[in-house]
C-alpha cells in the first residue's frame, strides 16, 4: 500500500472557538443516505440546523424526499434530492459527481440507507442475504470509497473543518448483539463495524475521520412492530434499561456532534445511542 501523507502530522493541535450551534457545520456539504423518512431524515435536518448544506438521497420515495428538501431550504441552507440505490456502483458513482458538480465537494458523509428482510434462518434466501447485504454493507462501501476519494484530491480547509472529512456509519447495536431471524441484518452490521475500523486505521493519516453511530431501538418505520401496540411496547422495554424507545432526532444530535470539530479527536468508534441495550439487562437482577 502507498505511504500515508505526513502532511498534517506537524500541525498543532486545533484551537476550538466557541460556535453557536447553528454555525457548527457551518458552510459543510453533507449527503446522508437513504434520508427520506425515519433516521436519515431527523439526520438531515439536524446537521441543517447547524448549518450543513445536504444533499438528500432517496432510492423510491421522491415526494418524501422534495417535500424534506423544501423543509431543509426553509433553514436558510441550500439542499437537493438525489436517486440513487446506494447498492449500485454506477447509481452511486453519478450521485457524487451530481452532488460535487451542484455544491463544489463533499464534508460528510452519513451511511444511513438500510433495510431488513427476516426470515428464520432455515428460509432465508440468497436473494434476501444479497439484498440487505448489498445495501446494508457494499453501499457503505460504495458511497464511503467514493467520499474518501473527494476528500483526499482536496484535503483540508482549516476555515472549514479541522479534517479533510467525515465519514458516519449508520450501524447498529446488532454489530454486536447477535439476532436470531435477522442473521443477514446482524451479519451485515458486524461487517459495517469491521469496515469502519479498519478504514478509519487506513485514512488517518490523510486528517479523514471515520466513526459510527449505533442505534438501540428507535421510533421509525422499520421496527414498527416493536412499539406501535402497548404489548409490543412493553416487551421492548425488557430490553432497554432506560426504558424509553429513542427517537430520530436524538441520532441527529449524535451525527451534529460526530461530524462537527468538537469530535476532531473522536475517531474509529462505535456510538451507542441506546438507552443502555448494549448492557446485557437480563443481567440486571444478577443473573
Ligand atoms: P427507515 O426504513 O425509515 O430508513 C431506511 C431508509 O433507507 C429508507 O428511506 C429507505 O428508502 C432507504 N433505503 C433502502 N434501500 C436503499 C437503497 N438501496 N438505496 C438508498 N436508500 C435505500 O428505517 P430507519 O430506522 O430510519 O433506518 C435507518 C438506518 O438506521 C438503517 O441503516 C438501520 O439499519 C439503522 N438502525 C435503525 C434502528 C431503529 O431502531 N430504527 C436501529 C438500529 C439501526
Amino acid at each position: 500500500m502507498e505511504e500515508a501523507s505526513a502532511e498534517y502530522a506537524h500541525l498543532p493541535r486545533p484551537v476550538l472557538p466557541r460556535v453557536a450551534p447553528q454555525e457548527l457545520l457551518l458552510g459543510q456539504k453533507a449527503l446522508v443516505t437513504g434520508a427520506s423518512s425515519g433516521i436519515g431524515r431527523a439526520i438531515a435536518i439536524s446537521l441543517a440546523h447547524a448549518g450543513a448544506d445536504v444533499v438528500v438521497n432517496y432510492v423510491a420515495d421522491e415526494d418524501r424526499a422534495q417535500e424534506l428538501v423544501e423543509q431543509i431550504r426553509a433553514l436558510g441552507v441550500r439542499a437537493l434530492a438525489i436517486r440513487a440505490d446506494v447498492g449500485d456502483e454506477t447509481q452511486v458513482g453519478e450521485m457524487f459527481r451530481r452532488m460535487i458538480e451542484e455544491l463544489g465537494t463533499i464534508d460528510i458523509l452519513v451511511n444511513n440507507a438500510g433495510l431488513q428482510q427476516d426470515a428464520p434462518f432455515h428460509e432465508l434466501t440468497l436473494a434476501q442475504w444479497n439484498k440487505v447485504l448489498a445495501v446494508n454493507l457494499t453501499g457503505q462501501f460504495l458511497c464511503a470509497r467514493a467520499a474518501v476519494r473527494e476528500f483526499r484530491r482536496r484535503g483540508v480547509r482549516p476555515n472549514i473543518s479541522c479534517s479533510a472529512g467525515k465519514v458516519i456509519c449508520v450501524s447498529s447495536v446488532h454489530e454486536v448483539i447477535p439476532w436470531a431471524g435477522h442473521v443477514n441484518y446482524a451479519a451485515s452490521k458486524g461487517g459495517v463495524m469491521l469496515m469502519m475500523k479498519s478504514l478509519a486505521q487506513e485514512v488517518a493519516p490523510y486528517r479523514i475521520r471515520v466513526n459510527s453511530i449505533c442505534p438501540g431501538a428507535i421510533r421509525t418505520p422499520i421496527n414498527m412492530q416493536v412499539w406501535e401496540t402497548p404489548k409490543a411496547y412493553n416487551e421492548l422495554m425488557k430490553l432497554i434499561p432506560y426504558k424509553r424507545i429513542g427517537e430520530p432526532e436524538e441520532i441527529g444530535r449524535a451525527a451534529v456532534w460526530l461530524a462537527s470539530d468538537y469530535a476532531d479527536y473522536v475517531h474509529g468508534i462505535s456510538l451507542f445511542v441506546d438507552g443502555g441495550m448494549t448492557l446485557y439487562p437480563g443481567f440486571q437482577t444478577g443473573g
